[in-house]
């Protein structure tokens, strides 16, 4: 066994790290579709208990210059945690405590390798939530949250991660650690936000162990409507309605007419009936609205009277509103709702963000490259993943990643989608980050913003061993990009 891997033992002990591998295997895929061939094993696991520890391995690891790749629930969707140049992955989940609740200041702090779901069971029964919710929650880690500024179901009221963050403890490539943030206040208009440029940094600049979030107090009553609309832009502009009248929205989903379709297919199966869906009507709007009944059923009253002047359908069969808003919280549920899917073919998607005008033409595009590269449409959804109406579109599609072929066509499908969403005003991911599938684009984003990153990067991470080959490769290129 190399000296490296000897000393993280000896710094962490025997059982902590592994080069084992059975032990590395799952570190190999994250859920981005890959050829299933294709793996990429790290060359060691180490499995910190605290702070402390995770420098430790940073002060070793830059001594052999290793690379180094956190790892919360690798339910990452674009590759971004993958040792695609070796190197010792570091697992975070077993870092998953609860340091404080200050419940008179509305905080949490707690490890970043805690998942969303264990924070929530963690506060549910004091009355309390955090409403960032993936629908990955079962797995996905607070750390990563932040390190690819995800977004979540109830995005429309409380925004992402950049709202929810207070300060965190990094971890920087040499070992040491810091605090950085503005303590327990909302706001500072002091200094640089230095803990806002992590976000959706995908662990390149540092690793981060600890944060405190602000939570909320658990609404004592939800109501969730479905409305049918022609088309995705009408429900879009259907949001403005809702928002001018002063409405406030606790989630609104925007889901095309191949997604209705599983739902509806969930349905199907369930109860041997269809679903009965008004003709000329493709896209559901799906809603909820939250608070005390008298104020929930006030709101209700307004939502209907702007959406029935409209001249849109209730989609009011119990049974299929109570299966979505079980898709949004149970993955049982996502096994379900795309029932010959799944089970036999990956799904992947593209990611990308338009301004709330654009919707049409993003939505051709999902119809032209998905025909083009020959890959089946699991159907178009928009997050609002910002307060008010700001869309944040999941264009997902089947990908067989038994078939290199359909893996390959599914990588295209993706550049072609970022592409034609830059080309809109847009951006080219809105949740997924850019991993090692959009590296290469990134300077049509940023163009000259690209080399002030790299500056950045440098500045956190000089000898480049913080998960090397996402957003930069290694040794950074300036004409490795397309222009
Ligand atoms: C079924 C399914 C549903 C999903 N639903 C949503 C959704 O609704 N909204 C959404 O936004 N995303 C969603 N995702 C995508 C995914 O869950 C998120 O990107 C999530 O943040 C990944 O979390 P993770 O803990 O699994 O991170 P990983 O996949 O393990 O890592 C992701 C990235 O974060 C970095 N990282 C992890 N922990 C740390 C740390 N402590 N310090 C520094 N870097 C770190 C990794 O290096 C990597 O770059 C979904 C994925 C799946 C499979």
């Amino acid at each position: 066994m190399s000296d490296i891997f000897i000393e993280l033992k000896n710094a962490l002990g025997e059982e902590r790290v592994s080069t084992n591998i059975i032990d590395l295997f799952p570190y190999s895929r994250d859920w981005s579709p890959m050829y299933h061939e294709k793996d990429y094993l790290p060359e060691a696991v180490c499995v910190p208990l605290c702070t402390d520890d995770i420098c430790k391995i940073m002060k070793i690891a830059l001594k052999y210059r290793k690379p180094v790749i956190a790892w919360g629930g690798g339910t990452g969707m674009g590759g971004d945690n993958l040792a695609v140049k070796g190197g010792i992955v570091i697992a975070t989940r077993s870092m998953s405590r609860i340091l404080e609740l200050d419940e008179t200041n509305y905080t949490l702090t707690v490890e970043a390798g805690a998942t969303i779901e264990s924070i929530n069971d963690f506060l549910e029964p004091r009355g309390l939530w955090f409403p960032h919710d993936p629908e990955s929650k079962p797995a996905s880690t607070i750390g990563a949250a932040m390190m690819c500024d995800n977004d979540g179901t109830f995005g429309i009221k409380y925004g992402g991660i950049v709202d929810y963050l207070l300060n965190c403890v990094l971890v920087l490539s040499n070992g040491e650690k810091l605090r950085v943030g503005q303590r327990k206040a909302a706001s500072t208009s002091s200094g640089y936000k230095t803990m806002w440029l992590l976000i959706g940094s995908e662990g390149t600049l540092a690793t981060v162990t600890e944060m405190t979030i602000r939570v909320f107090p658990l609404p004592r009553h939800r109501y969730v409507m479905l409305w049918l609309t022609p088309t995705m832009q009408d429900a879009v502009d259907a949001l403005y309605e809702i928002h001018k009248s002063g409405v406030w929205l606790e989630s609104a989903h925007v889901n095309d007419g191949y997604r209705l379709d599983y739902y509806t297919q969930a349905y199907r199966e369930k109860t041997g009936m269809p679903a009965k869906i008004p003709e000329g009507f493709g896209s559901l709007l799906a809603l909820t609205i939250a608070g005390d009944e008298d104020v929930v059923n006030f709101q209700k009253g307004k939502i209907t009277a702007i959406m029935e002047k409209m001249k849109y359908s209730l989609l009011d069969n119990e049974e299929i509103v109570r299966g979505w808003w079980a898709s949004k919280h149970t993955l049982q549920w996502e096994r379900n709702k795309w029932p010959s899917g799944q089970k036999q073919a990956k799904f992947g998607a593209a990611d990308v963000a338009v301004p709330p005008g654009r919707i049409n033409e993003i939505y051709d595009a999902y119809i032209r490259y998905t025909e083009k590269y020959k890959l089946k449409k699991v159907g178009a959804a928009i997050y609002n993943s910002r307060p008010h109406v700001s869309p944040s579109i999941s264009f997902a599609v089947y990908v067989d990643d038994h078939d290199k072929e359909s893996v390959d066509n599914f990588f295209s499908y993706v550049h072609a989608m970022s592409k034609e969403a830059l080309g809109l005003e847009g951006t080219m991911s809105s949740y997924i980050g850019d991993g090692i599938r959009l590296r290469r684009l990134t300077r049509l984003e940023h163009e000259k913003g690209l080399d002030i990153m790299w500056n950045i990067k440098k500045i956190f991470d000089p000898d480049l061993i913080l998960n090397p080959g996402k957003i930069f490769p290694k040794e950074f290129d300036p004409t490795d990009y397309e222009v």
